[in-house]
């Protein structure tokens, strides 16, 4: 069964070694164990439902509090301290065009709010519910989840928007299919979430991003259905599935969605590379992209993060090992790692590997073909779950994301983690703070910055805590005109910072775009921006 309040399975722990809890402590200092609070204390808090008896709502306490919020920091001090104080009214669990209908209708007619739901794996406050009097149903589309049309000659799969990443991928290879869109959150979130917040996966280099995945679909809105028709490209005016991407549920539902898939690859294998320190990594990188390797992943850690990944997996003997070898190469201190993937024909992929090693060594880097790829491929979905671990031993860890050009991505990291170490002096608390360029294009990579600090044993101190760091780096990252978000989209949390790079005009435009299809400013408010 999923966590209520944390992330994962709760049948799945990550192996936090002694190792790795002594590594954060030298740093940060002793964190304090704060019991989380019970989920039967956070069921007395749920109010009455403010919503009708209907036959597809259910306002079972437990249900609402599983949907009240998702990933992000305050959502996690919320639940985790038990101080949820908004809960949606109930839950809808469509099963059919139909159902989605129904709601919609009765949403316009007893004007309540509606959320919709793919996977609740959102960072950023997507699909809490606001403040306001009015009623709110939350929408899961877990129901909504079937394989639908598969167009084996085209590449082209149609699915129900509420289809989970894993699902998707073995209704996919049952026919010799993969989809290829690998978000971190892949073990519970949907293509409905995906498209709804134009998120992207660790291969998107291979792949595409979601927008380049995504070709159409079927939105159902308080105004009637948006159909989206799938073509390859089009010239016929502007693209509007453009506002289906990144809608944050204002608009409507999407029910289905039809995407472009792959064939299943031949071959696929992950690397690490070691750099003797950040510049001979960072010049190789962009080489690299620049020549446009068909590489299908590529990523490059800064010091910090080699070494705490290095720490944190807990893999002490192998660890050592490493650290011996890397040293007698010359690999010491400012050593960074990065990672590739190659996927597709064996036949190509002998010849990519020859081109990275190729440019790697031009830069002093060695490549390891036969561990480090495997581990990272072997723990990408399970890492997440180490925040679990942290956050029972008193460390509160978050993550922000941007994009820029190669010509100054590496300044602004360097700006963006001085202000979060920075951030919390005045209180005399020391953070981990380290980054990684997580997905490349020609022109740019995004930065990918992780912070950690401790909590306390009072959430609002902890989540002012957050908030200052939050503040100081989202600052920069506006500064420096990078975009407030790469891949987690804006929700509230990022909602202040939205109009330095729309403008005025363009907020008004969407606004006024969303209102076409939900007059009545029912679904998912607050999200975005705040209402005029
Ligand atoms: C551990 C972890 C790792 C993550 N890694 C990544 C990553 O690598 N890349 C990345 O891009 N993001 C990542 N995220 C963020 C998150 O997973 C993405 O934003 C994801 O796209 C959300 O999908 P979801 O199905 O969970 O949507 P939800 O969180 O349920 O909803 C997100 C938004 O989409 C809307 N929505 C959902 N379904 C529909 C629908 N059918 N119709 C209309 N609107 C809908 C909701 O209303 C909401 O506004 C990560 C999150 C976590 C917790």
């Amino acid at each position: 069964m999923k966590r209520w309040n944390g992330w994962g399975r709760e049948e799945y722990n990550y192996h936090f070694a002694p190792s790795a809890q002594a590594f954060v402590e030298k740093i940060v200092g002793k964190g304090i164990r704060i019991k989380d609070a019970e989920l039967a204390s956070v069921i007395k808090r749920v109010p009455k439902s403010r919503l009708p008896e209907h036959a597809l709502f259910n306002n079972d306490a437990e249900l609402r509090i599983r949907h009240s919020r998702g990933q992000s920091f305050p959502d996690w001090v919320a639940l985790r301290y038990g101080n949820v104080d908004h809960f949606p009214d109930a839950v809808a669990v469509p099963a059919s065009k139909e159902d989605i209908e129904s709601i919609l209708a009765l949403a316009k007619k007893g004007n309540f709010n509606v959320i919709p739901y793919g996977g609740g794996t959102s960072v950023v406050g997507h699909i809490n519910v606001d403040s306001g009097d009015t009623p709110t149903l939350t929408v899961d589309m877990e129901k909504y989840n079937q394989l639908l049309d598969l167009d084996a000659i085209s590449n082209r799969a149609t699915f129900g928007a509420g289809v989970r990443g894993p699902d998707m991928e073995d209704a996919l290879a049952a026919h010799g299919f993969r989809f290829g869109h690998y978000p971190q959150s892949h073990e519970f979130s949907t293509l409905g979430g995906w498209v709804a917040s134009r998120s992207v996966g660790t291969q998107c280099y291979y792949y595409g991003r979601i927008e380049q995945l995504f070709l159409g679909g079927s939105m159902h809105t308080p105004q009637g259905i948006f159909e989206m028709l799938p073509f390859s490209a089009s010239a016929a005016g502007p693209d509007l599935r453009h506002f289906a991407l990144g809608s944050e549920g204002r608009m409507g539902i999407i029910s289905e969605a039809t995407v472009r898939i792959s064939p299943l690859p031949e071959f696929e294998h992950f690397y690490a590379v070691f750099f003797p320190d950040w510049e001979s990594g960072f010049t190789a990188l962009r080489e690299m992209v620049q020549s446009r390797l068909d590489v299908s992943m590529l990523r490059l850690l800064d010091k910090f993060e080699t070494e705490t990944t290095l720490q944190l997996s807990g893999k002490e003997k192998l660890v050592n090992l490493a650290d011996k070898g890397l040293r007698l190469i010359g690999m010491g201190e400012e050593r960074c790692m990065m990672l590739f993937g190659i996927t597709g024909l064996a036949s190509g992929a002998r010849s990519t590997l020859r081109q990275v090693q190729h440019i790697a060594r031009q830069h002093h880097g060695f490549v390891e073909k036969w561990y480090i790829g495997k581990m990272w491929y072997d723990s990408r979905f399970t890492t997440p779950y180490l925040r679990n671990n942290l956050w029972e031993c008193g460390y509160a860890l978050d993550t922000l994301e941007s994009v820029f050009p190669w010509s100054n991505v590496a300044d602004v990291k360097d700006e963006v983690e001085n202000a979060l170490f920075s951030g919390l002096q005045e209180e005399n608390e020391n953070l981990i703070v380290f980054s990684h360029l997580s997905h490349m294009y020609t022109d740019g990579a995004s930065l990918y910055v992780t912070y950690l600090f401790r909590r306390t044993a009072d959430p609002q101190q902890t989540l002012e805590r957050w908030k200052k760091l939050k503040k100081a780096a989202s600052e920069v990252i506006v500064k420096h005109h990078g975009t407030i978000s790469h891949q987690h989209g804006v929700g509230v949390d990022h909602r202040p910072y939205l109009p330095s790079e729309k403008g005025e005009l363009g907020m008004q435009a969407m606004q006024n775009f969303y209102r076409t299809f939900d007059p009545q400013g029912l679904m998912n408010p607050d999200k975005l921006y705040l209402e005029r």
